[in-house]
């Protein structure tokens, strides 16, 4: 989630609250010959924010504390006077007997809230309260008119918030990045449906947990991703034969997630074709990590005409990979270097014979340009055997049951 988008949560949270706290008790009616308490004690509750540049006591005092009190509240208080950001939530309670407050809840995260009151003494005192996460399974389908994300923000806007949405979208690319270039391999029509845990908290805020299944059909043909836990713990993801979803080539030299960040999630502009230059461009924010798409070694870190800064990586079996016009280099990034895939090799940019921030990429085998959609197309990786397959099939099955149901909530215990 984005800092700005949690912040947008909190604040509804908060408002959420504040509307709650104002909602006042029906007014009393005395029997005959009772008086009624003239003192009736209306509880009131005023929402704010931390602005830009502004300190907590500030605030504290914007919201009627005297400079004693703002101080006794942010020393009862465990607060990180680091980990406070502008736009931070607070809450002020209090009663209509008193001017100022005698409550104070600090939005720390959306399942923590940090409540100081004003005690019996006039001192203040501090409780940490977190809202319990409760965890079910939702199957969300999706039709490709667009994008990925588009699909997956209207095939699951009944079930999940907005932003656990385009958590499960950029979550699905991460999946499929060695199979799928989503910002380019699909197409319109292509479906997806995707067995995924969601985490709520009574406030009504959701976020993603683990995604249990999935099926990608591009151009008819479905490619599932099913997750088997190691005995680590550790996840990895197999297609329905059986086979790890990892291979020796990532699909794309850009992350969907860091692309989409900075574009939004839209389709990105194609700024030209393979044909006319012998590279695929990616049109991204500068500054988008650029990573290398498979292990290797860096042969070529530096200026080169119109590449601009170039990185040229030699990987097994006669590979070549080329990133041009980056704004400069990964940690580390020199001629002779070892990489890692997925490792952070540069930063596009717009360097050399370039109009705009973009990625140029190229892939050569053998010495020869190839069209990096099919070069990178590489063989599934290694397949389960024994036990281990044994175990996935029985995995497989409950995982396919749950794919082929309704949409919304999953009744079958998917995990494993
Ligand atoms: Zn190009």
């Amino acid at each position: 989630m984005t800092p700005r988008a949690g912040r947008l949560l909190i604040g509804a949270v908060v408002a959420a609250l504040a509307i709650a706290a104002l909602r006042l008790p029906a007014p009393r009616v005395g029997k005959p010959g009772e008086l009624l308490d003239a003192t009736v004690v209306r509880r009131w509750s005023r929402a704010d924010t931390l602005g830009r540049g502004e300190t907590m006591t500030t605030l504290l005092q914007r919201r009627g504390f005297d400079p004693l009190d703002a101080a006794d509240i942010l020393e009862a208080t465990p607060l990180d006077s680091r980990r406070l950001r502008a736009g931070m939530a607070i809450e002020v309670r209090g009663d209509s007997a008193g001017s100022a407050g005698d409550e104070v809840r600090f939005f720390l995260g959306l399942d923590r809230v940090v409540v100081v009151r004003r005690d019996e003494s006039g001192g203040w005192r501090a409780t940490d309260e977190r809202l319990p996460w409760t965890t079910d399974t939702v199957l969300i389908r999706g039709t490709v008119q667009s994008t990925l994300y588009a699909a997956i923000d209207e095939g699951g806007a009944e079930w999940l918030s907005g932003t656990a949405r385009r958590e499960l979208a950029w979550t699905m690319a991460d999946i499929y990045e060695y199979r799928v270039d989503m910002s380019r391999d699909l197409q319109r029509g292509d479906r997806l449906r995707v067995v995924v845990e969601r985490e709520s908290l009574p406030t009504g805020a959701s976020r993603i947990g683990r995604v249990l299944a999935a099926g990608l059909e591009l151009g008819g043909r479905e490619v599932q991703a099913i997750r088997l836990e190691g005995e680590t713990g550790r996840a990895r993801f197999y297609d329905q034969e059986g086979r790890s979803l990892a291979a020796t080539f990532l699909r794309a030299p850009l992350s969907f997630r860091r692309m989409s960040s900075g574009f939004g999630g839209r389709r990105h502009p194609v700024l030209g074709t393979w044909r006319a230059h012998k590279g695929l461009d990616y049109s991204a924010a500068a500054g988008t990590p650029v990573r290398t798409i498979g292990d290797g070694t860096v042969t070529f870190a530096g200026r080169r005409g119109g590449f601009g800064n170039l990185v040229e990586i030699r990987h097994l079996n006669g590979y070549v990979t080329r990133y041009a016009h980056l704004r400069g280099f990964g940690p580390a990034i020199r001629s002779g270097a070892r990489v890692a895939i997925g490792q952070t090799i540069g930063y596009v940019g717009s360097t050399g014979l370039s109009t705009g921030p973009h990625l140029h990429f190229e892939v050569l085998v053998r010495g020869a340009h190839r069209n990096p959609r099919t070069a990178l197309q590489s063989a599934a990786g290694p397949a389960l055997r024994g036990a281990e397959l044994d175990r996935f099939g029985a995995i497989r099955r409950v995982a396919q049951q749950a794919l082929a149901g309704p949409s919304g909530l999953v009744r079958a215990a998917v995990a494993n």
